[in-house]
């Protein structure tokens, strides 16, 4: 029997503002129907062009937002009920676009006690955890520093450790990497895929970025609030013209590869990887 999923959505429909639904101007949903199960210490991603529901189903995972219709489950909790909304969110820690916007503290260390002063974590204790987490996000060295002289990069793992410290089962960035310079993006990415291949943390990742979805281990592909594509991503990334519809890039290997089989030249359907097209061409010409 497989375990019960950490997340379970259930036919999924949402309508902003159909708290005051008007006769004249049906809301049109903006999710519609989705199902999505993922399992604890998975690392899923979601791709999506903008305006495809993505945020909206993110915030549905940590009870920002509740069902219009269907229902969400995170670890085994419904969103709906209010009793549960403060657990929800320690179990699923939400990290946002703006680096800036997240920070509570007057130092590093301050800012990522300041979720377990309002769990009422003793003293002793939160200083352990505050300690231990900062250490694992190798951001000891900095935590008397004032959170707004630290790099985007290091105020995203900021945001990371103050969830972590909460014990979350799951960690949701919504474009947490999207107003990052390229040597930011990396560090906040390797400390999150550590997390998730060394400590378990089960991963749901909001991404346009098309590079961060190829070492998921599943890719969900969002259109016009619908789940169009579900999958590992060796399967789903190489869906060039269901991407293309999307309004996707496609990875690189995966569109060189076919643009190289229209010049005739037999490359397999299934190539993802700049490395696995190196070999494929290698293989070519060492026996042509
Ligand atoms: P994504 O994250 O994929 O860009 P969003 O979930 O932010 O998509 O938005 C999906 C749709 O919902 C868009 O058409 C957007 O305009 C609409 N929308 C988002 N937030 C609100 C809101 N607060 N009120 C009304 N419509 C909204």
């Amino acid at each position: 029997m497989s375990p019960r999923p950490v997340v379970d959505v259930q036919q999924l429909t949402y309508r902003y503002g159909s708290d005051e639904p008007s006769k004249d101007e049906p809301v049109h949903p903006v999710l519609n129907g989705i199902d999505l199960q993922v399992s604890a210490g998975e690392y899923v991603v979601i791709l999506g062009h903008n305006g495809s529901g993505k945020s909206t189903l993110a915030k549905h995972l940590n009870a920002l937002l509740t069902p219009t219709e269907g229902r969400v489950l995170v670890c085994g909790m419904d969103t709906r009920d209010e009793s549960l909304r403060w657990e929800i969110r320690r179990q699923a820690g939400m990290v946002f676009q703006n680096p800036d916007n997240q920070i509570v503290g007057t130092s590093v260390a301050e800012d990522v006690a300041f979720g377990l002063e309002n769990m009422g974590v003793p003293p002793d204790e939160m200083a352990r955890r505050v300690d231990r987490v900062l250490t694992r996000l190798d951001m000891a060295h900095l935590a008397d520093r004032e959170p707004h002289q630290l790099s985007g990069g290091q105020k995203q793992r900021l945001a990371i450790a103050g969830i972590l410290a909460m014990r979350p089962t799951i960690l949701i960035l919504d474009e947490a990497t999207a107003m990052l310079d390229p040597q930011g993006r990396r560090e906040v990415m390797d400390a999150v895929r550590q997390l998730n291949r060394e400590d378990g943390v089960t991963v749901i990742q909001i991404t346009h970025f098309m590079e961060e979805a190829l070492w998921a281990d599943r890719v969900v592909v969002m259109q016009e609030g619908r789940i169009r594509l579900n999958g590992p991503p060796e399967d789903v990334l190489i869906q060039r013209d269901v991407l293309l519809e999307a309004g996707l890039d496609v990875p690189f290997a995966v569109e060189l590869a076919s643009r190289l089989r229209r010049h005739g030249i037999p490359l397999d359907e299934n190539i993802l990887h700049g490395d696995q097209l190196v070999d494929a061409l290698w293989k070519l010409l060492s026996n042509p």
